[in-house]
């Protein structure tokens, strides 16, 4: 059996945070390309990859993970109003940080300025 090149990633640490997510659900994963990374110095764009190689039947749990991952992610660059204090929270908050307030799923999230 030989294992599939699951994702690419421009940088080691978006590869690593990945590898790491996955591994922690119990999948074995493969860095591959991580050494050809320099550690200073300028790269030209499109030159630097570090690939993730999983088991073929690793792949399709490993997407759900990767999905999820991207949605937290995405939930954390957007930002809902409190409904009461009218402060700004970042989307992946469960409560206001500045009233406490239970912030309702229904609001509408906008991303967030930065
Ligand atoms: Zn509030």
């Amino acid at each position: 059996m030989t294992r599939v090149r699951f994702s690419v990633h421009r940088t080691v640490g978006e590869a690593r945070l990945l590898a790491g997510t996955l591994e922690s659900e119990g999948m074995s994963v493969e860095v591959r390309g991580e050494a050809l990374v320099p550690l200073t110095g300028e790269i030209p764009s499109g030159e630097t990859w570090v690939e993730l190689w999983l088991w073929p039947g690793d792949v399709e749990q490993a997407r759900a993970v990767m999905a999820q991952l991207q949605e937290r992610q995405e939930a954390a660059a957007l930002e809902v109003e409190c409904p009461a204090c009218h402060e700004a929270n970042p989307g992946n908050f469960e409560l206001c940080w500045s009233c406490g307030l239970e912030l309702p799923s229904g609001l509408r999230p906008r991303l967030r300025a930065v």
